[in-house]
């Protein structure tokens, strides 16, 4: 099944089920439309139902390393964040190996391996002590960046919208419900390309954890079920070209595998 089928489907069953409205501001769901937006669903592991997306926050320069690589001081830098727009996700299932299109306009295309957080609740000014509370699942994920277009931009002062939120570019694995996985503060993080090791961390290593990552999102924005969050990737993130195969790992999680194509 490809993507268009795939959430195709997965929005007709939603209908059906009466999912429609979870992802859209309320009194929408019902509207007459003249055409059909698909919502965005991921799927659950060990469930029929799918995990509905509103938002994707991402953290940036969330490992001291990769901030340096990136020209930061991670002593100094508060955390940073960004969106990419909800149908950007790809969702990868484990096991398999769907085709990851080269995206346009890019020379330098880059793979940063991320663990993500899924959140079942939602509030504002979530303190850290309650942080965890908010996550319903995880799963794994690659915060693919036109690293060229998002430098250019930077160098501008220009949002980085072109260089990090374009479409597809936020493969994603299943979500794993915490009740069955618990939660990540630890485990080894790594990606391949072409079987050779890029990236290779621990999940410790993140300047701000998940919970303090969740705190602070809730300070800028009000959080809600259906939010994810990439919480940033380790050093030597680097450059695919089609035909390359990136494998990525979290401990405790299934591998994730795309082609570039
Ligand atoms: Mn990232």
């Amino acid at each position: 099944m490809d993507r268009r089928d795939f959430f195709q489907g997965a929005a007709a069953s939603a209908v059906a089920t009466g999912l429609a409205g979870c992802a859209t501001p309320a009194g929408t769901a019902s509207a007459r439309t003249p055409f059909a937006v698909p919502a965005t669903y991921i799927p659950i592991v060990g469930s029929d139902e799918m995990f509905p997306v509103r938002r994707i926050y991402c953290i940036g320069r969330n490992y001291r390393a990769h901030s340096i690589e990136m020209g930061s001081n991670p002593d100094r830098e508060p955390p940073f964040f960004f969106q990419k727009p909800t149908d950007a996700i790809q969702f990868v299932q484990a096991g398999t190996m769907p085709e990851h299109p080269y995206p346009p306009l890019t020379k330098n295309y880059h793979y940063e391996a991320e663990l993500v957080a899924a959140l079942g609740k939602g509030g504002r000014n979530i303190p850290i002590s309650q942080a965890l509370d908010h996550v319903w699942g995880y799963t794994l994920g690659l915060d693919m960046t036109r690293r060229d277009l998002q430098r250019a931009m930077g160098d501008e002062k220009k949002p980085w919208e072109i260089g990090k939120s374009f479409d597809r570019s936020a493969p994603i694995g299943a979500i794993h419900k915490v009740a069955q996985i618990g939660h990540f503060s630890e485990g080894a993080i790594w990606l391949k390309v072409n079987g050779q090791l890029k990236q290779s961390a621990d999940l410790k290593m993140m300047i701000w954890s998940v919970a303090e990552q969740i705190s602070k999102l809730s300070e800028a924005f009000e959080m809600f079920p259906g939010d994810i969050i990439y919480s940033g990737t380790p050093e030597n993130v680097g450059p695919v070209v089609r035909g390359d195969v990136i494998e990525m790992h979290i401990d405790k999680l299934p591998n994730l595998t795309v082609k570039i194509v």
